[in-house]
């Protein structure tokens, strides 16, 4: 349930509901934003009377919100959350940002040229697997924590954030320091026990969309992590499974404004995993900056054709200079810049 305070209401008021609610036995979470304040109460029971807040003084209105997600849901904070980093970085901001690199790091060398290179042309975060999920046992699984500190060591001369994929709770600890980002993978959005950690995690998250995820669970995962306490999730459509064949996933394009109109949370859009062929990533990068995104990521390669994993997804370099000059042009269309 939410109350809405009307934009006057004054902090006695405001308290008033709360402690009432809380009486009643409401969990809280309170949202103050620019024009008044929103009250969200967590623990509705079957036989409470939404009037009896409704006459409170100062209450505008009381709405009942019928999906099961409170904390990641619109209704409850009205405006776009906005994801900060110390380097001014800001995601779900009116600027768009790019997170470019391998789909996993393979080499010193290596990810020092990616890392190089996509800075240059504008990305402001390096991603890149250490740890990779992948479909055989016998293929490549990441460099593990070397991996990591080659990432960050690249990402650190280059001015760039570090986004990663993290496969298990127990990994935190060592990821924590290392990453300014952690990504759940679509093959983990439903790992319970790791989003519950990630609530208690001091950084970011970048909770990519399941396989066969519907929108409601993806927002419900966020959920799991934001009622541990860290409201800091952005979601990332990669492409779902679906009767289609051509492509390796079917890139839901229609996601990012449906989430956007559901959830105030920041949007990313993956058209590499979402297409599986680097000639389509382009178009879908650019399909999903004008649908909404707030950033993409996207994997480059600076030899596609020996890369250990997801090769014929990754961009050439020139490819990726290529989309950077074009999603510049798409921005301002739709009132956004890159940043
Ligand atoms: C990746 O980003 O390389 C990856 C494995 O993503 P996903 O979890 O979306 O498959
Ligand atoms: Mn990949």
């Amino acid at each position: 349930m939410v109350v809405l305070m009307q934009s006057g209401a004054s902090e006695e008021q405001i308290q008033h509901v709360i402690d009432r609610l809380v009486s009643l036995g409401f969990d809280i979470h309170r949202s103050t934003g620019a024009s008044h304040t929103v009250v969200g109460a967590i623990g509705v029971g079957p036989d409470f009377d939404p009037r009896d807040i409704e006459v409170l003084s100062g209450v505008r209105e009381v709405v009942r919100v019928t999906q099961p997600y409170k904390l990641a849901n619109r209704a409850f904070k009205a405006e776009d959350t906005i994801v900060h980093f110390p380097n001014g970085v800001c995601i779900g901001g009116p600027e768009i940002v790019v997170a470019a690199g391998p789909c996993a790091v393979e080499s010193a060398d290596q990810i020092e040229i990616i890392a190089a290179r996509v800075a240059e042309l504008g990305a402001r975060i390096l991603r890149g697997g250490a740890f990779k999920p992948r479909t055989s046992p016998y293929s490549f699984q990441g460099m593990g924590e070397p991996g990591l500190h080659l990432l960050r060591q690249a990402a650190d001369r280059h001015g760039l954030l570090v986004v990663s994929e993290i496969m298990d709770a127990s990994q935190l600890p060592l990821m924590q320091p290392l990453v300014d980002i952690l990504q759940v993978g679509a093959r983990n959005m439903q790992n319970y026990h790791m989003l519950r950690a990630l609530g208690a995690a001091r950084r970011p998250v970048l909770l990519k969309r399941g396989l066969s995820a519907t929108i409601e669970e993806l927002l419900l995962a966020a959920e799991y992590i934001m009622s541990g306490g860290n409201h800091n999730v952005i979601l990332c459509e990669r492409g779902i499974r679906t009767f289609e064949t051509a492509t390796r996933n079917t890139m839901d394009i229609a996601a990012l404004p449906v989430i956007k109109k559901l959830s105030h949370l920041p949007v990313f859009a993956d058209p590499s995993q979402g297409t599986g062929r680097r000639d389509q990533v382009a178009p879908m990068a650019r399909a999903a900056l004008a649908a909404g995104a707030d950033g993409l990521l996207i994997e480059v390669h600076n030899d596609p054709e020996r890369a250990l994993s997801d090769g014929a997804q990754s961009l050439y370099f020139d490819q990726f200079a290529k989309l950077m000059s074009e999603l510049r042009m798409i921005a301002p269309a739709v009132g956004r810049r890159l940043a």
